[in-house]
């Protein structure tokens, strides 16, 4: 359940309305890397942990929670900055401040240009936030990754966070107003948290790579392919012990050669690795039965029950 407390997380202020940056500040409000996405995210990815992994359920509907509470400072913020916008529109008769403006004068231009700036505030959501990016794109599910797979979404979500906190890093170009960028930096400085949250728990799950459950193929996963004329830049990317598997990197000057040597790869032997076929098999096997146990046993067929209702709280589970 939720249960929602009328006071923001951190205390948002603005010194005077900036519509054009409320317009800007969307991208965080409905926008690809904004809040909703992290929060929608978050809580999305949390349905599979639930049973057999509580810890990270348990972060996960924390941080999808605050991303929720970051949500709602953006969309006040974003209120603040547009003012009295929503009152002047309520004034409806002809004799409204803004039908003056639209009188003739020098003053009716810069309404014009603040309302091309972005259309919706005027003419849609009459001075309120609404869940597009700063474009007037909608808000979609197509922004959250969820995967069923915690090696996997922990790190789509150290990638989310990574954006979040380069679009704050962007927008805090754009605004002089101290108390805006005071709540910007609060809410930058929370991607930056959690982004090593999902990183400390990644690697509570071991082995977590590669991501999911199947080994890579032995005579494939070492090989980099110069697939570019000009310069050849050589990096712990293409040479020296690969980061994860520790295995040789294999630089393949001349691909097509390559290609056409081994009858496209299929006579390719395995070199630069430990890995086998064999060890392969055998890893893909014990990886399957831990990880589908560790989900079937924590997961009942019949007379399902989400919760338990502790009345202790359930203030356990220190790991
Ligand atoms: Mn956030
Ligand atoms: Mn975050």
């Amino acid at each position: 359940m939720f249960y929602h407390v009328k006071e923001l997380q951190f205390n948002a202020r603005v010194s005077k309305p900036d519509p054009k940056f409320a317009r800007l500040l969307l991208e965080q409000f409905g926008g690809s890397n904004g809040e909703l996405k992290a929060a929608m995210q978050y809580f999305v990815q949390a349905f599979s942990a639930k049973n057999p992994y509580p810890d990270k359920y348990d972060l996960l509907m924390d941080i999808a929670t605050e991303e929720f509470s970051h949500l709602e400072i953006v969309g006040a913020t974003i209120q603040m900055l547009l003012g009295g916008v929503n009152g002047e529109l309520k004034n409806a008769s002809e004799e409204s401040e803004i039908m003056k403006l639209l009188d003739g004068t020098a003053a009716k231009e810069d309404f014009i240009h603040e309302a091309i700036i972005n259309p919706h505030f005027g003419v849609l959501t009459g001075g309120s936030p609404h869940l597009t990016d700063s474009n007037g794109i909608p808000w979609t599910a197509a922004y959250v990754n969820a995967n069923g797979d915690l090696t996997v979404d922990l790190r789509s979500n150290i990638a989310a966070e990574s954006r979040a906190k380069i679009v704050y890093e962007y927008l805090m170009k754009f605004t002089d107003d101290p108390s805006v960028k005071e709540t910007l930096r609060f809410l930058m400085t929370r991607e930056i948290a959690h982004y090593q949250m999902f990183e400390a728990a990644l690697a509570t799950i071991q082995p977590n790579f590669p991501p999911g459950i199947l080994q890579g193929d032995p005579r494939f996963s070492n090989l980099y392919y110069n697939m570019s004329s000009g310069m050849e830049a050589r990096g712990p990317w293409n040479q020296g012990v690969s980061t994860q598997l520790g295995e040789t990197w294999q630089y393949i000057e001349d691909p097509l050669q390559q290609v056409l040597d081994t009858e496209g790869l299929t006579t390719l032997t395995p070199t630069g690795t430990d890995r086998t076929e064999k060890t392969v098999k055998v890893l893909n096997e014990e990886l399957s039965k831990l990880r589908s146990e560790e989900i079937t046993s924590a997961t009942a067929e019949i007379d399902a029950q989400w919760s338990t209702y502790d009345k202790s709280g359930g203030l356990i589970n220190e790991l």
